[in-house]
């Protein structure tokens, strides 16, 4: 579904990715890990069409920045970008008009009573709260029911209830054939709902790997991260203060990409 090949991205001298190639199977979840600044959304930015860079990005085959792809794809930004003078139900009216959308009344209903934004529809976008700005930032990605879809970091900001109500739609949504892309820092937040975990560090993919190959390995998510991110082993983790230098830099090569 989605073929990134080798893209580089500079800031000036700043390197933010360097020839970053994955690829995301139709209808999969697939997890972005990494700590600050190691590229994520840069790449994410990257494949809906915001930066230039070097390397091929393509979606269903088509250039990521073509007509037929901006159809397929859908995008959640880490920061909510609203209008101050437009409501929250003129936020989605506005958006539903713009992808074209028949009969959305019911469908922008529905996502703004799951993330309980439906008593706060006259509200303007600067009267709305940080959580409550992430919220409609996720109600406006979730609209047009993207193929594909990005979301960078979208736990952040979000009460028990509304990461509840995420988590249950990324499940009804893979049930339904959509691709995903979702970043994030937090491994806690994202267990249980990722087919494939990228790793990246330092603005290159460190360890790409499905549940079934981590699975085969022993480790959890979030040993891998470690292993890959500190070159930290799953002995050391077993044994804090144990020297473990050589067996973590033997374990860190498993689920590695090349
Ligand atoms: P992440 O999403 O993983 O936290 P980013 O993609 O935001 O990482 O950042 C990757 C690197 O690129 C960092 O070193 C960051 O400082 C740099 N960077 C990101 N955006 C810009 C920008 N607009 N101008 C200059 N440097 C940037």
């Amino acid at each position: 579904m989605l073929q990134v090949s080798h893209v580089t991205k500079t800031y000036g001298k700043t390197v933010a990715c360097r020839d970053v190639s994955f690829h995301l199977d139709p209808g999969s979840v697939t997890v972005l890990l990494g700590p600050n600044g190691a590229g994520k959304s840069t790449i994410m930015k990257s494949i809906i069409g915001f930066l230039r860079y070097e390397g091929q990005i393509t979606v269903a085959g088509f250039p990521n920045k073509s007509v037929e792809a901006r159809r397929i794809l859908g995008y959640v930004p880490e920061l909510p970008a609203l209008y101050p003078n437009l409501t929250v139900l003129e936020h989605m009216e506005f958006l539903a008009r713009a992808y074209k959308m028949n009969n959305y009344k019911e469908r922008i209903n529905e996502l703004l009573t799951r993330f309980e934004l439906a008593d706060k529809t006259k509200k303007f976008g600067d009267e709305l709260s940080k959580g409550m700005q992430q919220k409609l930032n996720l109600c406006l990605g979730l609209l047009p029911s993207p193929q594909m879809l990005m979301m960078d970091e979208p736990m952040i900001g979000l009460d028990p209830h509304a990461i509840k109500q995420l988590k249950n739609m990324i499940e009804e949504m893979r049930a339904a054939g959509c691709t995903m892309l979702i970043s994030t820092h937090i491994i806690d937040s994202v267990d249980m709902l990722w087919d494939r975990a990228l790793i990246m560090q330092d603005g290159t993919i460190k360890a790409d790997v499905t549940r079934p190959e981590l699975d085969a390995s022993g480790r959890t998510l979030e040993e891998l991260f470690f292993e890959v991110t500190e070159n930290v082993s799953r002995e050391d983790m077993s044994h804090p203060g144990a020297d473990g230098s050589e067996s973590g830099a033997e374990d860190a090569g498993r689920g590695e990409t090349a």
